[in-house]
């Protein structure tokens, strides 16, 4: 009796120490809060984000269009957050839109990614956001390639390539 709880306490302390990992992979000082988002605080966001990437990620700002690191990349692998890590976006589903940003007709993982409306500049648009940091990630567009109709522009410095 006593061993099989000791397998279970030290299954549990295994887990904790596997989120714990996870979590600082995604930034020096992320913690995990009560619905598993992570959680920093502006001056946690300020170091460890470049001043472009603070003023999009954060402020809902935009990179100049053709700018970004990403917007001819058509190297195979992963388009994670570079706010917290997670999968977002994959080569498979990025297209050249011809907007200068990088666009991508379908999200990696649905879970991931969160769309509001955004009704900022006078017109409403939907906004794309990172679902597990609240990070602004670009928008999304009805004008895109089938075989979903959408077009997820995207800005360069809100993402980290990853290849496979
Ligand atoms: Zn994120």
């Amino acid at each position: 009796m006593m061993k099989t709880l000791g397998v279970i306490v030290a299954m549990v302390l295994l887990a904790a120490c596997r989120q714990q990992a996870f979590v600082r992979r995604g930034g020096a000082e992320g913690k995990m809060a009560m619905t598993g988002k992570i959680e920093k605080s502006e001056a946690q966001w300020r170091s460890e984000l470049t001043p472009e990437q603070y003023h999009v990620m954060r402020e809902q700002g935009t990179e100049r269009p053709g700018s970004g690191t990403y917007v001819h990349n058509e190297a195979d692998g992963t388009y994670n957050c570079a706010g917290c890590g997670v999968a977002l976006f994959k080569s498979d589903e990025k297209f050249d839109s011809g907007s200068g940003w990088p666009s991508f007709w379908d999200k990696a993982n649905a879970s991931n990614v969160v769309e509001r409306t955004d009704s900022s500049l006078g017109r409403v648009r939907t906004e794309v956001l990172c679902a597990n940091c609240g990070s602004h990630l670009g928008h999304v567009f009805e004008d895109g390639p089938q075989p979903t109709g959408l077009r997820y522009c995207i800005n360069s410095v809100c993402l980290d390539f990853k290849t496979e």
